[in-house]
Formats: structure tokens, C-alpha cells, sequence
């Protein structure tokens, strides 16, 4: 236990994680010396919604890892055998469920124990609070109880698991606190299957294998902004891949030229990067374009649109934007290259501060060159080339 990393987090952190836990046990005891003596009815949907959920798993897990993809959220389909559980069975099997989301954390991520520990924690408070709504010992189905359940499932688990996040890294990202939108929505899918599945097995047990399928496909779905980020993305910077820079490029100059707006294309391109990577290796390079990429993103408004190009070379898209301003952003941009400091590693692995980065940039605009992209471009490599010839670190306007 000592080596866990649970012990290296602040303390406000280790606290809290420890009164999840502590909460969570002191319900699944509570649940064994209070709960009913389960009948023969409550058996068989206990057995009709394990059997599916197993199944599930075992389909899911089985799949991602023969196609050795990464999984991003296990969550989302677990939230439907649970709602069903929760409005179903007895809190001594309900609890039995649990073993669902923790054993498919094991099969995909074998996460830190104490991690392991934290969501399984967060997952038993959330379903016990939900099953508090609808009645402790006897879930009683009033119309308001039954829509609550989905609810307090999820925003329970959601701010247990987000006020951990927050406390063990302040400075995580929305994001990574609270999920993508679309999580938000899988969830408020899975519940209302979940609520579905709860009515038919009261009326056929086994209806629940019929949400086999549609859990698998939650999984699947819940693995798309995954997708979506790396097929926009280019993962060493965070900014729009070329791909995906060319395309929203092409929408707005069309949007542009029917109302006749300004459009500036920057084309960037780091000044002797090789050397970078001659002197300080190829991961200090990376360090380097990545730091380089925030730097841009800084300098730039919200609807300007940078991207990586390539390799070293960077573009920037300003909307509404002149000649004399996008040089004036160019420039800009130029002076905050000169003035960066990047702390990364050498070859060896010492820590070194790489200064005196420069860039040559090339401006065109649509006054001159009209909302062709690809004339677009061609200029901006031509006036990019230029300031290379002038000397480098210098901004030419085509
Ligand atoms: P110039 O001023 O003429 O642009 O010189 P340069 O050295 O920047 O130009 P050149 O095109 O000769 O070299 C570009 C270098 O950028 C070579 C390549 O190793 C490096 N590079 C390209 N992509 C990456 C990357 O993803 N990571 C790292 N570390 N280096 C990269
Ligand atoms: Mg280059
Ligand atoms: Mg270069």
C-alpha cells in the first residue's frame, strides 16, 4: 500500500477519496444487515440482468482488446442495468451489480488500485442515493421517484468523480472534470433504457437480454469524441490537423466571399528547427512545437483557426481580417516566438531552457488573392519562403 500513488496526491485529496470509500462500505454493510431476504422473483431478475450485463462486458472487453484500441469511458452502459437494478431488486442483490463496472475497469484498464477503489466507491454511492430516492427497502415506482432515479445516478457519480478530479489536479481541464456534452447525453440515454428495461422485466424477466445490443452500442458510442479529437486533432500540438484545417478553411472563405469579408492566411514555418532536434533530440523538439502551438493559440482571437500544417510549418486562418491587421497579428506573433522559453530535457536527459526560437511568416489575403484556398496558400508559402531569404525570423506580406 505504501507504493500507491494515492499517498503522493495533497491531502484535501487523500481525505476525500477516503471518505468515498468509507461512505460507500459503511452503505454496502448497511445493505447486508438491513436488506430483505431475496424471493424467487427477485432471483430470476437478478440472474436476467446479470447474465446480460456479463455478457456485455465480456463482448465489449473482449472486442477492444482484440483490436487493441484504447478505451476512454467505461461508464455509460453500466448506468443501464444499474437504473434497472435499482428500481427492481432487493438491495442485497442491487449491491452484487456493483461487481459489473469494477470488473471492467480490471479487464480494460487495470487502473491504480486506489483509483480502482475511487470509482467503484463513487458508482456504489451514486446507485445507493438513486435507490434512496425510489425507496430504501421497497422500490416503490411513483412517477416522480422513477425519473429521479436516472438523475441522481448520474450527477451523484458525475460530482463524487469531479470533486476528486478537482482535488487531485486543480488545473485539469473542464473537460476532464465534467466529460465531454456528449457523455452528458449517453448518460441520459442509458438511464431512460435503463427505465425501459425495469417495465418490461416486469412483465417478462428476460426482456432484459434484449438490451444487450443497445448497451454495446452505448459503449461504442461513448468512445467517439475519442475519435472525433483524433481524426481533427494532431495529437503532439492539440491544433487542427491539416485535414480538418482545410476543410473548416474552405467553409469559411465561402462564408467570407458571400459577404464579401476580408479573410488572411498566415503560413508559418520554425526557423533552423532541425538544429533544435540536432542538439536537444526529437522529444525536446516535440516540447518545443507543442510550446510553440500554445503561444499561437494565445495570440490569436477565438474565431481565428490555427492549425498545424506539417512537420514544422503552422498555418493560421483570420476571419474578417485585413492586410495591415493580419500583418500586424503576424508580427505579433512573430515577437512572442522570439520571446519563448521552453524548459525541456536534452538527450541525456538534463534539464535545459531553449531560447531564441524564431519563425519566418508568410501573409496573404483574399484583397489580393481572392477565397480560392489552395491561391491562398501558394502565396503565403511564396511570401514565407521570402522571409526565409530575407534573413529569417521576418514577416512578408504577399
Ligand atoms: P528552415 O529555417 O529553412 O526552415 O530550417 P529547418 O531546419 O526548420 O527546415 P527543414 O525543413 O530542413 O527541417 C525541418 C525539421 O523539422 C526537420 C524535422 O526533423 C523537424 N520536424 C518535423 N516534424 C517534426 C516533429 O513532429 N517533431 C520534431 N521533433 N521535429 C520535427
Ligand atoms: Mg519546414
Ligand atoms: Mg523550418
Amino acid at each position: 500500500m505504501g507504493c500507491w500513488s494515492l499517498w503522493r496526491m495533497r491531502p484535501a485529496a487523500i481525505g476525500y477519496v477516503l471518505l468515498v470509500q468509507a461512505l460507500a462500505l459503511a452503505l454496502v454493510v448497511l445493505v447486508f444487515v438491513t436488506g430483505r431476504r431475496p424471493g424467487p422473483d427477485d432471483l430470476l431478475n437478478f440472474a436476467a440482468i446479470a447474465v446480460t450485463a456479463g455478457a456485455t462486458i465480456v463482448v465489449t472487453s473482449v472486442s477492444i482488446n482484440l483490436r487493441r484500441q484504447v478505451r476512454r469511458n467505461p461508464w455509460t452502459m453500466h448506468i443501464v442495468y444499474l437504473a434497472a437494478g435499482i428500481l427492481l431488486l432487493p438491495t442485497n442483490l442491487l449491491v452484487l451489480l456493483l461487481l459489473g463496472p469494477a470488473l471492467h475497469a480490471v479487464l480494460h484498464d487495470r487502473p491504480e488500485t486506489h483509483r480502482w477503489l475511487f470509482t467503484t466507491a463513487a458508482t456504489t454511492v451514486a446507485t445507493f442515493a438513486a435507490r434512496l430516492v425510489i425507496g430504501w427497502g421497497e422500490p416503490v415506482w411513483t412517477s416522480v421517484g422513477f425519473f429521479t432515479v436516472g438523475v441522481v445516478l448520474l450527477v451523484v457519480r458525475a460530482a463524487v468523480v469531479a470533486g476528486g478530479i478537482r482535488l487531485r489536479t486543480p488545473e485539469a481541464p473542464r473537460v476532464a472534470v465534467l466529460g465531454e456534452p456528449i457523455d452528458v447525453l449517453l448518460g441520459i440515454v442509458g438511464a431512460s433504457l435503463g427505465g425501459l428495461l425495469a417495465v418490461a422485466m416486469t412483465a417478462v424477466p428476460f426482456a432484459a437480454l434484449l438490451a444487450g445490443p443497445p448497451m454495446v452500442l452505448l459503449d461504442l458510442a461513448s468512445q467517439l469524441p475519442q475519435w472525433r479529437r483524433t481524426a481533427q486533432h494532431d495529437g503532439k500540438t492539440g491544433l487542427a490537423n491539416s485535414t480538418h484545417w482545410e476543410r473548416r478553411a474552405r467553409w469559411e472563405l465561402m462564408r467570407a466571399r458571400q459577404r464579401q469579408q476580408p479573410v488572411a492566411v498566415l503560413l508559418l514555418d520554425l526557423d533552423n528547427f532541425k538544429r533544435v532536434n540536432d542538439e536537444l533530440g526529437h522529444l525536446a523538439g516535440d516540447v518545443v512545437l507543442s510550446a510553440f502551438a500554445r503561444m499561437l493559440q494565445d495570440n490569436v482571437r477565438r474565431e481565428d483557426m490555427p492549425g498545424r500544417f506539417g512537420g514544422e510549418e503552422f498555418v493560421v486562418l483570420l476571419p474578417g481580417t485585413q492586410c495591415d491587421t493580419a500583418y500586424r497579428v503576424a508580427d505579433r506573433i512573430r515577437m512572442a516566438t522570439a520571446g519563448l522559453s521552453v524548459a525541456t530535457r536534452d538527450i541525456r536527459g538534463e534539464q535545459r531552457e531553449l531560447t531564441g526560437l524564431t519563425v519566418s511568416i508568410g501573409v496573404a489575403t483574399t484583397g489580393r488573392f481572392d477565397y480560392e484556398l489552395t491561391d491562398l496558400l501558394v502565396a503565403a508559402d511564396a511570401a514565407m519562403l521570402a522571409a526565409k531569404a530575407a534573413g529569417r525570423n521576418a514577416v512578408t506580406v504577399a
